[in-house]
Formats: C-alpha cells, sequence, structure tokens
C-alpha cells in the first residue's frame, strides 16, 4: 500500500478513508493483520493494523522489508489521447519504471486539460500491484514548446519520430555503453508531430530521433514500445 507519510519502525500511520475502505472493507482485513507500505522515499515496511474502522484506521510499522528502489532517471513525455488509453499508458510507464510522467501538448494534441489527480491515482495503482517501491510523478499538461525552451540539455530525449518509418533508429547506445544518465522519451498524439515541431527536435543536441519500426503504432502501443527499448538498451 502506498502511503505519502514518513516510515520507520515504530511510526504510527493514520489512514484516510478510501485506504480503511480498501483494507478494512475490501480486504477484510482486521487489527492485527500486517500490510506491506512504501512512500517512494524510505523503502518498503511491513506495518500492523492497530486501529480499524470504518472511516479510518492506523498501521504501526514493525519492520523494513526492502530499501527503497529508484528507476532510473527517465521520463516519459506523450501526448493525452482518449481518456481510457491516456490510463494506459500512465499505468504501464509507471509499471515499467518512469521516474517522472509529463503529459505535453503538442500542436496536434485535441486535450486541452487532464485530470492530474486520476492519473497519480492510475500509477499509484500500477505501483503497489507490481510490487513497487517508488511511484513515478505525474505532472500537469504543460506545453511542449514551453518544456522545451527550459529544457535540461543534459537530459537526453528519445525522440518517437513515426516519418523515420523504415529508417535505421539513431538511439545511439551500443553494447557495452554506459547506462543510466537523464533520458525522456517523446510521443507525439493521434495526428503525429507538426512540421515545426519535428524541426525544433531534429535540431536540439539532446534529441535523438528513432523508429519504432516500419509501421504506425498508436500512441499508446508507441509509448510501451518505447519504454521496451530504452529499458533494453539503456535501462539498468
Ligand atoms: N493515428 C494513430 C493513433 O490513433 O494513435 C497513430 C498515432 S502515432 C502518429 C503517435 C505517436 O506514436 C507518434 O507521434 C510517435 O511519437 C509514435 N510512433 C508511432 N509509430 C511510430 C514509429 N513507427 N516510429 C516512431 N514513433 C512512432
Amino acid at each position: 500500500l502506498y502511503v505519502d507519510h514518513p516510515l520507520s519502525v515504530g511510526q504510527s500511520i493514520p489512514l484516510e478513508r478510501e485506504q480503511a475502505h480498501y483494507l478494512f472493507g475490501v480486504m477484510r482485513l482486521a487489527e492485527g493483520a500486517f500490510v506491506a507500505l512504501f512512500n517512494s522515499r524510505d523503502g518498503e515496511f511491513v506495518a500492523e493494523v492497530t486501529e480499524a474502522g470504518k472511516r479510518g484506521g492506523v498501521l504501526t510499522c514493525v519492520e523494513k522489508t526492502r530499501e527503497l528502489q529508484m528507476p532510473p532517471d527517465l521520463w516519459l513525455l506523450f501526448a493525452p489521447i482518449k481518456k481510457a488509453r491516456t490510463d494506459f499508458i500512465v499505468e504501464k510507464a509507471a509499471e515499467m519504471g518512469a521516474k517522472r510522467i509529463c503529459p505535453v501538448q503538442t500542436e496536434f494534441t485535441n486535450s486541452e486539460r487532464i485530470r492530474q489527480d486520476r492519473l497519480q491515482a492510475h500509477a499509484v495503482e500500477a505501483a503497489e500491484q507490481c510490487g513497487g517501491t517508488y511511484v513515478p510523478e505525474v505532472a500537469d499538461l504543460q506545453k511542449l514548446d514551453r518544456l522545451l525552451a527550459d529544457w535540461d540539455p543534459e537530459r537526453q530525449i528519445m525522440f518517437c519520430d513515426e516519418t523515420l518509418v523504415g529508417a535505421a533508429e539513431a538511439l545511439g547506445a551500443k553494447e557495452g555503453d554506459a547506462k543510466g544518465g537523464k533520458w525522456a522519451i517523446l510521443i507525439g498524439p493521434e495526428g503525429g508531430f507538426s512540421e515545426t515541431e519535428r524541426k525544433r527536435l531534429h535540431a536540439l543536441p539532446c534529441a535523438h530521433a528513432v523508429s519504432l519500426g516500419p509501421r504506425i503504432l498508436r500512441a499508446d502501443t508507441a509509448a510501451v514500445a518505447a519504454l521496451t527499448v530504452w529499458q533494453q538498451k539503456l535501462g539498468d
């Protein structure tokens, strides 16, 4: 269970109403039961249910069971698409070890706003269900051109460019190259990138245009494919 609370042995953690409902209503846990907790900072702890109520409760940390496993410093930048498919992208990015998830508004992005809190909750669920100790932060929707204007040139961009279909990819990493470093994957919207955006990205020294193969993938498939390629080449 993810909690936004410091964790250490002996620490008491008050539960929010929804967490109490899940643990005591859905999972049917009672006082004396044990729960695994993490908070993206202190690692994983086993905690005992010391108070169980309908609207709240308290857990008490008993033992530290795992150190924090930080994901690689990989951001996923993607243009939000339809609701269910955006949810899918966030869920898969959290499962696959993205550190930060940034919905971006490109020229051809239809969404004007996103429900950041809903997407963050999806990231929490995904991290919980795959036994993670870290939940990626989901940022609010930002304009791609503004994000690029303040971009840290040390953060490399794996720019997934669908017009490179058939061309050799140019991610740069070969067997034996150093892994890690600061990276971001960039996936466009249903309509792809505009020519202006493409030119700007191709001109950025830290951006590496890559092809994900000879077929144009749906944006949600492209996000998973790109995360897989990155993890395989540069993940640790
Ligand atoms: N119209 C489809 C849809 O409904 O999702 C296709 C969308 S595709 C244009 C969306 C994004 O996925 C692209 O902007 C690109 O970032 C990525 N993408 C898809 N296929 C790709 C490929 N073969 N190589 C590189 N990137 C690709």
